[in-house]
C-alpha cells in the first residue's frame, strides 16, 4: 500500500462506471476511506467486485439527480453517462445527471466544505474550430442537436463549478477529459475502441463511420487516473480547467488498423453513415497539465489496445453476454 500522510473519506459518483471503478480502486488501494455510489445506469458491479470485501470500500445504490448526505472530505463527481449511444438513450435524464447532480454534489461540497472535483469533458469544445484545444478555446456546440444533452449539460456543469467556487468560495477541480480507453469499457456503449476491438475479436466487420479521416486522441485509462489524483491534489489555488487526454492524434482508419494488427484479427473494414454532429478532429493541448503537475500520457496506443483487448476476451471466454449492437 503507498504511503499517505493523511486518509481521507473520498466519494466517487459513478464509482461503478468505466473511470470510476479504476479511480475507486486507485483510492482504495491508496487506503483512504471511499464510498462510491452509483444507480447502475451504465455501472456494473462487475466492475468494483473485488472491492466490495474490503473495509475502505462502501457501495451506495444512488441517483445523483436526488439529494445525497453523507460525510466526505473530497468528491470525485464522474457519475453521467458518457458514451452517445447511452446518454441520448434518455437524454433529457442526462441534463438532469449533469446539471442536477452537479447542483447536488455542490450543495454536498459546500455543506461539508470538502473538495470537489468535475469531470468534465472535451466535448464542451464541440466541433472544434481550433486545433488543437486549449483550455482557453470558448468551443463550437450545436446548442440544440442529438449530442447536446450531453455536451451543454456539461458545459452547465463548469458553469455551476465557477459560480459555487465565486459565490461560496468552494474549492473546485474541473478536468476536461478527452477520449479514454481501458479495461471496463461498456461493450455495449458503441464507443469506437470498444466496437473496433470486440468486433476484431469476433471476427466481425469492424465498423467505421463517414471516411473515417476523422481524428481522436485515446489517452489510456491507468494515465487519466494519475492525472484526475494529480488535480485533485493540488493546492487550492488551481481550479482548472485542465485539459487531460493524449495529445497523439489518430484517424479512426489508423485507429482500425491498429486494433486489426493488436488482435491479429481477420475482420474486415465495412463504412457506415457517420452520425450527425461527429466532430472531425479532436486533439488537446495539454501545456496546462503538463505546467501544473508535469503531467503527461505513458501509455503507447498499441500496449493500451493490447490491454484493452486482453480484457474484453477474458469477458467473451467467460461467455460474458456482451450484447453487441
Ligand atoms: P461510464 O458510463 O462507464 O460511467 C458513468 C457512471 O455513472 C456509470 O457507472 C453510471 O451508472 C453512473 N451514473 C450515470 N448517471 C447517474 C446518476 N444519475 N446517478 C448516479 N450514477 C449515475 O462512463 P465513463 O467513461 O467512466 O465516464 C465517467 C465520467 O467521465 C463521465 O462524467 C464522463 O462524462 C466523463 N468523461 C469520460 C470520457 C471517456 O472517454 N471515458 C471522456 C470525457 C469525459
Ligand atoms: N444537497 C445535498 N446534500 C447536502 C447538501 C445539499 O444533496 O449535503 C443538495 C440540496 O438538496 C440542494 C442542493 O444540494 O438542492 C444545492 O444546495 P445549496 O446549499 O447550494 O442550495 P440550497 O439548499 O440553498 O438550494
Ligand atoms: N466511430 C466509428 N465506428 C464505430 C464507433 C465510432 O468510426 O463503431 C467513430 C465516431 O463516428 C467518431 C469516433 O469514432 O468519429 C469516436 O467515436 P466515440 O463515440 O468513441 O467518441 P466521441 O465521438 O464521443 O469522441
Amino acid at each position: 500500500m503507498t504511503y499517505v500522510s493523511r486518509i481521507k473519506r473520498i466519494l466517487v459518483t459513478g464509482g461503478a462506471g468505466f473511470l470510476g471503478s479504476h479511480l475507486c480502486e486507485t483510492l482504495v488501494a491508496e487506503g483512504h476511506d471511499v464510498a462510491c455510489v452509483d444507480n447502475f445506469f451504465t455501472g456494473n458491479r462487475r466492475n468494483i467486485s473485488h472491492l466490495l470485501n474490503q473495509p475502505n470500500f462502501e457501495l451506495i445504490r444512488h441517483d445523483i439527480t436526488f439529494p445525497l448526505y453523507v460525510e466526505v472530505d473530497e468528491i470525485y463527481n464522474l457519475a453521467c453517462p458518457a458514451s452517445p449511444v447511452h446518454y441520448q438513450h434518455d437524454p433529457v435524464q442526462t441534463t438532469k445527471t449533469s446539471v442536477h447532480g452537479a447542483i447536488n454534489m455542490l450543495g454536498l461540497a459546500k455543506r461539508v466544505r470538502a473538495r470537489i472535483l468535475q469531470a468534465s469533458t472535451s466535448e464542451v469544445y464541440g466541433d472544434p474550430t481550433m486545433h488543437p484545444q486549449s483550455e482557453q478555446y470558448w468551443g463550437h456546440v450545436n446548442p440544440i442537436g442529438p449530442r447536446s444533452c450531453y455536451d451543454e449539460g456539461k458545459r452547465c456543469a463548469e458553469t455551476l463549478f465557477f459560480d459555487y467556487h465565486r459565490q461560496h468560495r468552494l474549492r473546485i477541480k474541473v478536468a476536461r477529459i478527452f477520449n479514454t480507453y481501458g479495461p471496463r469499457m461498456h461493450p455495449n456503449d458503441g464507443r469506437v475502441v470498444s466496437n473496433f476491438v470486440v468486433q476484431a475479436l469476433q471476427g466481425e466487420p469492424i465498423t467505421i463511420y463517414g471516411d473515417g479521416l476523422q481524428t481522436r486522441s485515446f489517452c489510456y485509462v491507468d494515465d487519466l487516473i494519475g492525472g484526475l489524483r494529480g488535480l485533485m491534489n493540488t493546492d487550492d489555488s488551481v481550479v482548472g480547467p485542465v485539459n487531460f487526454g493524449n495529445p497523439v492524434e489518430s484517424t479512426m482508419r489508423q485507429l482500425a488498423e491498429a486494433v486489426i494488427s493488436v488482435t491479429g484479427s481477420i475482420s474486415r473494414i465495412e463504412f457506415k453513415a457517420l452520425p450527425q454532429d461527429d466532430p472531425k478532429q479532436r486533439c488537446p493541448d495539454i501545456s496546462r497539465a503538463k505546467d501544473i503537475i508535469g503531467w503527461q500520457p505513458r501509455v503507447e496506443l498499441m500496449d493500451g489496445l493490447r490491454k484493452t483487448a486482453e480484457y474484453f476476451e477474458r469477458l467473451l471466454t467467460a461467455g460474458v453476454d456482451l450484447g453487441r449492437r
